[in-house]
């Protein structure tokens, strides 16, 4: 893709952000509402199918495209940038997946010419967390899969079209042989379990379901999911979850400058104490920045390489995808907070324009968002075997 290309679907991106998805930004967190307005502005762009490959009418985007993306949605709205970076992991696992399968071809084709939006349900009441572990199982009989599942949290499963699902290959398989399976929402019920009153990312509508679907096997998703897992979604899911980090925080510092400046105005020639503070949260928040962009970019030249998802099964990359999460997901609410104490009680009400009550929130959700403490684990474990030489 050009850069002319990227840069048009940033800026359209970022044009919804300042024009619909700030201006709904508050009743969507005061209502833990979905952000209807957002998506179906994306729609109206064509913007929610941009992950599918140009062969299937998608846009091909790469993931400091859609890295840059969920940076400008999660600027106005931060819950509808984590929608929108979770629904591109998703069309990315079947994009990079679902290759060989007649069946999810012509998926991608009718999810661009639909605008579909796709969800995830990778927790299970009884795993505890962990994605690479399921308890329920699809099961395929005659042609068709039925698979039944207690999921813990599953964000916009009553907005979106389809759901993508973990499961255990068969009744037979341990748990840690799973499988993707495509729940299209006329094969699906989804009874409500629990309650999605949170401090923040309220707009994800992340409640527990039980659901159950039934629906033919091809789709199924070829393959494993340790495979889809390892290759794609925990890369995706790192960097684009830090991409919507970065423009939480973002916003929150462009608060905490828009209040330096009008200080700034009433003396002129002065330069107000709080100026000082604002650089070291520049300097910051320009770390986070670059981390994020650095690793998307990298991202991006492995798989410029035949050997490209290869490469992505290293433990050197794994560990990096690791640390890019917990590092980014510890900034965020650090750089907030700093913003916090740079606009003072204006920034703490919530009915005040400069408030980053809502970034405050919704950037804590990041470190339980895969708990830290579970990637840290697993981290140690590599760092057992690993010597990086860089
Ligand atoms: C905003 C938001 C949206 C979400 N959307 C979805 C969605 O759409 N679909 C979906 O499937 N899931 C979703 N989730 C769920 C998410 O992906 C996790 O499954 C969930 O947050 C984990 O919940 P937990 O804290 O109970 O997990 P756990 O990992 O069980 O953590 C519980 C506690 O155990 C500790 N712990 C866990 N493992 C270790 C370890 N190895 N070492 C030390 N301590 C450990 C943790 O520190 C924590 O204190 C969402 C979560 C959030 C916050």
């Amino acid at each position: 893709m050009s850069s002319q290309a990227t840069s048009d679907i940033i800026s359209r991106t970022r044009t919804i952000a300042q024009e619909v998805a700030a201006r709904h930004a508050s009743d969507v967190d005061a209502r833990a509402r979905f952000p209807h307005e957002t998506f179906e502005a994306l729609r109206q762009a064509k913007l929610l199918a941009v992950a599918a490959p140009k062969e299937h009418g998608g846009a091909g985007a790469n993931m400091q495209e859609l890295a840059g993306m969920c940076t400008a949605l999660a600027q106005g709205c931060g819950s509808s940038g984590m929608v929108l970076a979770m629904h591109h992991i998703q069309v990315a696992c079947i994009a990079r997946h679902g290759r060989t399968s007649a069946f999810f071809r012509a998926y991608l084709q009718e999810l661009v010419e639909r605008q579909l939006l796709v969800g995830s349900i990778t927790s299970e009441v009884g795993v505890w967390g962990d994605t690479r572990s399921s308890i329920c199982a699809c099961i395929r009989e005659n042609g068709r899969y039925t698979l039944d599942k207690d999921a813990t949290t599953a964000s916009y499963a009553e907005y979106a079209d389809d759901l993508l699902v973990t499961s255990r290959r068969n009744a037979e398989a341990p748990q840690s042989d799973q499988v993707l399976v495509l729940v299209r929402k006329a094969d699906r019920t989804l009874t409500q379990t629990g309650t999605w009153d949170t401090m923040g990312m309220r707009g994800t509508c992340s409640p527990g379901f039980k659901m159950t679907s039934s629906g033919p096997e091809e789709q199924v998703l070829p393959g494993s999911f340790a495979d889809a897992s390892a290759q794609t979604m925990v890369s995706y899911s790192h960097i684009l979850w830090s991409a919507v980090w970065l423009g939480i925080a973002s916003d929150a510092m462009a608060r905490a400058s828009a209040c330096v400046r009008a200080e700034a105005r009433k003396t002129p020639g002065v330069v107000p104490p709080k100026a000082t503070h604002l650089a070291r949260l520049s300097s910051r928040l320009q770390l986070l920045r670059n981390s994020v962009h650095g690793q998307a970019a990298e991202f991006d030249e492995i798989m410029s390489r035949p050997t490209g998802m290869e490469e992505l099964l290293t433990i050197g990359w794994g560990l990096k995808m690791n640390n890019i999460k917990v590092a980014s997901s510890e900034m965020a609410p650090q750089l907030v907070h700093d913003a916090l104490q740079i606009i003072g009680i204006a920034a703490y009400k919530n009915d005040s324009k400069l408030s980053v009550g809502r970034q405050y929130r919704d950037s804590l959700s990041a470190a339980l968002m895969i708990s830290n403490d579970r990637i840290f684990g697993k981290t140690a474990s590599l760092l057992l075997v690993y010597k990086d030489d860089e």
